[in-house]
Formats: C-alpha cells, structure tokens, sequence
C-alpha cells in the first residue's frame, strides 16, 4: 500500500498518454508558443503498461487515462487492453474532450474502459468556438451520446466562466440530468498558460445560481472524490470541485503520469521525478523505488488562495488536470 507523509493512502494514478490536443480552450493552452515533447521522448504504450504494472501491484486501484486529448494517441484501445487484461478489477476511466468518441467509444469500452470524464463547457455551438478554438460542439455531443448508447458512464465536467459560459449553468445540467450523466462544476484553477482575463466563479456563486431554480442539501465530501456534493430534492447530485478550499487537499489520494514518465505529486507544483530511465531499463525496483519516494513527497496541500498563493506554473494539458 502507497501511504504518504500526511497518512493519506496513494491509490489513484492518473496517467496523461500525449500533452497534445486538438482544443485550444481558454484555461488550458489558448495558444501553443512552445513547441511539443518530440514523440520520441514519449514513453511507448509497452513502457507506460510496464509502469502501471509496478503501480497496481503497489495498490493503485484506479487509473484514469487523460491528457492533453488522450483519444489523439493511436491504439489507445490496446494500451486500455493491456491493463485491463493484467488486473480486471482496476476502476479503470478516462478523461476526454469527446470530438473524436464518436466511432471509437464501443471499441473502448470492449477493451476495458469503464467510465468516462468528458468536458463539456456549453451547449451554444458559437461559445464552444470561442472557448476551444474551432467548432466543436456537434462532435461532442455525438460522442456523449454514441458513449451512453455503449454503455459507457459518463461524467461531465464544466469550468463555469464570467462573461462566457456562466449563464448556462442550469442549461448544462439539466441536459446531464435527462441523459442521467452527473455533472462536476470545477473552479477555474489559474495557471500560468491560461488566458490573462479568466474570471472563473467560485463555489458560492455557483451555489447562488443553482439554488435560484433548485433546493438541494450539502452532503459534504464522500470518500476520496475531490468534488463537494450537493443532492436536489429529486435525488439528483451535483459536485463542485473547490481547488482554493482549505480542506481540498485532505483526501487526496492521487499522483499523475506525464507522458513522458515524470510522476507528480501534486497538480499545483511544478516538482516530479522520472521513471523513464528506470522503464526503460527494465529496473523494476528502480521505478517502484520512485514511485514510493514521489509519494513519500507529495505536499499537504496546493498553493491556490493562500496566502502564499503564486500563479501555478504546472501545465494542465500535460498532466490531465
Ligand atoms: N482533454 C481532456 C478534456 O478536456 O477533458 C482531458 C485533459 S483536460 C486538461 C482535463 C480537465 O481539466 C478538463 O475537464 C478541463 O476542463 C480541466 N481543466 C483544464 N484547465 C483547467 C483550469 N485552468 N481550471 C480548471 N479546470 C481545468
Ligand atoms: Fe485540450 Fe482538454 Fe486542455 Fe481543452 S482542457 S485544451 S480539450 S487538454
């Protein structure tokens, strides 16, 4: 078992397969002025399985494959495959912008893949064009819909935004609520790739908004998911994800993979060690011995609304939000 410094058990890896992606959104990298990881410092989907080896049989439980778009990496089925075939019981997900779902979800899903996380920001076409770029939004929802029809479960996340997609809170939930998708509303997290003027709306604007239409009661945090959920008199339950919340951190229970084998400790800070040398070598102990120190290290908590509070210089589209 992973446990780290702060008594928290490490049991969820989050793996991001490219830091490439075919959306440009606002919070993540509205441009690219830098240029890509060469794919040939990416790690093979053989390397990558290798490590997961190492981690599941230290008691990770639950992966989620991410990206930038993970659904741009050729033969993602097969890496899904891999995993699945080595430990079935693994809660195995993935996080996805959905434009290319369409026409591969069925493969996924026969190859493993137990649920999804898809991103969906807004339902007006034109303010799914300003936010990722180009537009996207009727392959989008293609993709929900061919990821239901598959049986996959599908959770939706949206980043609400002043001036941008905040009035469509309610319109985005309720289209969650008649497929019987939940839905996570998650605070704009500032970081430095970002676009300079994002307002993102805090926890207590959102739940203005929504208890405007809806009455819902405060169910708090359940085991180690990171949203706060709130359940409507329907029995419908939304969560809000509150990054700049004190008590954010307490139940963490993940690390994150690069693509390029740097492990994480935390979404905010900048800090990571490389299994790659280790993978490649085929020195197991070597990278099981990395994985227990990147545990070993992980922080009691991120910086966002301390007092100390720097705009985070970690890259969401390289290591899957
Ligand atoms: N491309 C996939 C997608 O968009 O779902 C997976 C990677 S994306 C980095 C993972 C999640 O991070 C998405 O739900 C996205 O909305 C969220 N995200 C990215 N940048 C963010 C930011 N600055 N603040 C809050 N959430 C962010
Ligand atoms: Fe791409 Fe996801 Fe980042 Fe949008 S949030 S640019 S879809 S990685």
């Amino acid at each position: 078992m992973l446990i780290d410094s702060y008594d928290r058990v490490v049991d969820y890896l989050r793996v991001s397969v490219t830091e490439r992606c075919n959306f440009r959104c606002q919070y993540c990298m509205p441009e690219k002025p830098f240029s890509w990881v060469p794919k040939e410092n990416l790690l093979t989907f053989e390397e990558l399985f290798e490590f997961m080896k190492v981690a599941i049989d230290e008691g990770v439980k639950k992966i989620r494959i991410t990206g930038g778009e993970p659904l741009l990496r050729e033969d993602l089925d097969k890496f899904i495959k891999m995993i699945y075939d080595y430990e079935p019981s693994i809660d195995l997900a993935m996080t996805t912008n959905a434009f290319l779902l369409k026409g591969t979800a069925q493969r996924l899903k026969d190859a493993g893949l137990k649920r999804i996380n898809v991103s969906i920001d807004t339902l007006i076409p034109k303010i799914a064009q300003e936010i990722a770029g180009k537009d996207v939004l009727k392959n989008v929802l293609e993709g929900v819909d061919e990821a239901l029809r598959v049986g996959l479960k599908v959770k939706v996340n949206m980043v609400p935004m002043n001036n941008m997609n905040a009035n469509e809170i309610i319109d985005v939930l309720e289209y969650c609520k008649a497929r019987g998708m939940s839905i996570r509303f998650i605070e704009y997290m500032e970081n430095k790739f970002a676009k300079a003027d994002i307002s993102g709306l805090k926890s207590d604007e959102l739940l203005k908004i929504l208890s405007e239409k809806y009455s819902f009661s405060d169910d708090g945090f359940d085991g180690t998911s990171p949203s706060h959920y709130y359940t409507m008199d329907d029995g419908y339950r939304f969560g809000i994800i509150e990054p700049y919340a004190d008590d954010f951190c307490k139940q963490c229970n993940r690390i994150r993979l690069t693509a390029e084998g740097n492990l994480i400790p935390c979404l905010y800070f900048d800090e990571a060690m490389s299994i790659a040398e280790s993978i490649k070598k085929g020195d197991i102990k070597g990278a099981a011995a990395v994985l227990k120190e990147v545990v070993r290290t992980k922080p009691e908590k991120n910086r966002w609304g301390g007092d100390d509070a720097e705009v985070s210089s970690r890259a969401f589209y390289e290591t899957g939000g």
